[in-house]
């Protein structure tokens, strides 16, 4: 009888998460994700947990390309409110499913998808700890894969995904992680060259194992790389001919100490760059109108409002090229690594630029200026 019950409430969630518009649905308990990291936990934001939920949406393709080829004015905003309402959305399905499973008796919670920490742990600002590592859980679950990069992702449609998740005190039959055939990873790095302080340039693989299953992605060399990047500090690329949206222009840091010494010094000039004039993150009299959003995120409301408010995206490549088609992924890449280079005038307005224009045209602007956006870094071994 038990076991009926069991296996109609996985297919019922499946099938009103699918009506959802998901691509697809896994189901992770405590056991399969035995051997993973603290961050696997799915008792941290419940502590009845048993079973997590976890089902990815897509990210806009035309407007991942318009990001990628650096269009000018919407190429950059387009995608970064994509990705934030995507989040959004990804949340509501979660709060909704978690909904469901409180009116049968359990105890449910819906995952925000980002920008929440642990900030119980000492150095979770520099580290980043997540409440949940949803990638992990959603990998095990079969929810996805887990390519090079490390993101997880879907043939078909490769890493632009989001991941949602609820935690329930149901207990829920776990599903299999995909099989390696039907993986969407074909190992081709376009990823690890399109980071462009090569956050995990080095060749090397780490694994993890989680309830009998390994896991294996490139080894990450100093997520700092990441920080300074996708933190919008820099984004000039290792080989000068291309960059992110960011038009920090600083030199490659060749090791640890450089890189920590890049990040401090990024951070303290780029409040000093003057205001471009781009709308960034989501509006936030918008966010206080959406009363079922307000209403779960509970004591972490004014936390996120001013995270999705202020949200400016610059990188995200290592997931945005890789579509899950070989070819697609080949042609992101060109798009991307052609697109030029960004640089910011002293009146603030972005330019994108040729990589041999934009190096001009910088050398050309005011030596104050340029000091907010490029300084030798002192070489250490
Ligand atoms: S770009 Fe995608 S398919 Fe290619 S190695 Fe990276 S994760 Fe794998
Ligand atoms: S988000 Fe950007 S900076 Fe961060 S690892 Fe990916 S490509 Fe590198």
């Amino acid at each position: 009888m038990r076991g009926w019950n069991i296996i109609s409430l996985n297919d019922e969630i499946e099938k009103f998460l699918l009506e959802q518009g998901v691509l697809k649905v896994g189901f992770a308990n405590k056991k399969t994700l035995e051997g993973g990291p603290s961050t696997v936990d799915i008792t941290y934001p419940l502590p009845e947990a048993e079973s997590a939920i976890c089902f990815v949406l897509p990210l806009d393709r035309d407007k991942i390309r318009a990001f990628l080829r650096k269009d000018l004015p919407n190429g950059r905003r387009g995608h970064e409110l994509d990705n934030i309402k995507t989040n959004i959305r990804v949340f509501k399905i979660a709060i909704r499913t978690a909904e469901l499973l409180r009116e049968k008796g359990y105890k449910s919670v819906p995952v925000f998808p980002n920008f929440k920490f642990r900030e119980d742990v000492p150095g979770w600002e520099i580290n980043m700890i997540p409440e949940l590592s949803l990638k992990l859980i959603a990998a095990r679950s079969g929810a996805g894969s887990i390519g090079w990069s490390g993101n997880l992702g879907l043939k078909g449609y490769g890493a632009p995904i989001i991941i949602g998740c609820v935690v329930t005190s149901a207990k829920l039959e776990p599903t299999d992680p995909i099989p390696p055939e039907e993986c969407f990873c074909d190992k081709c790095k376009l990823c690890q060259s399109v980071c462009a302080l090569r956050m995990f340039g080095s060749d090397e693989s780490e694994t993890l194992t989680m309830g009998g299953y390994t896991f294996t992605c490139s080894k990450r060399v100093n997520l700092a790389r990441c920080q300074v990047v996708c933190g919008g500090l820099s984004g000039l690329d290792k080989t000068g001919k291309w960059s992110t949206w960011s038009p920090g222009r600083y030199p490659y840091p060749e090791n640890n100490k450089e890189v920590m010494r890049l990040l401090s010094l990024a951070v303290t000039n780029a409040v000093k760059w003057p205001e471009s004039g781009d709308e960034i993150g989501i509006s936030e009299s918008e966010l206080r109108k959406d009363e079922e959003l307000l209403n779960a995120l509970v004591n972490d409301k004014e936390k996120l409002i001013d995270m999705l408010k202020t949200t400016k995206l610059t990188c995200g490549n290592c997931q945005l090229i890789c579509w899950g088609d070989p070819k697609l992924t080949k042609e992101n890449y060109k798009i991307l690594t052609n697109s030029g280079c960004v640089i910011q005038k002293e009146d603030g307005e972005i330019l994108v630029l040729p990589p041999v224009d934009a190096e001009k045209s910088f050398r050309a602007m005011d030596s104050k200026h340029q000091k907010l956006y490029y300084r030798e870094l002192h070489r250490s071994k």
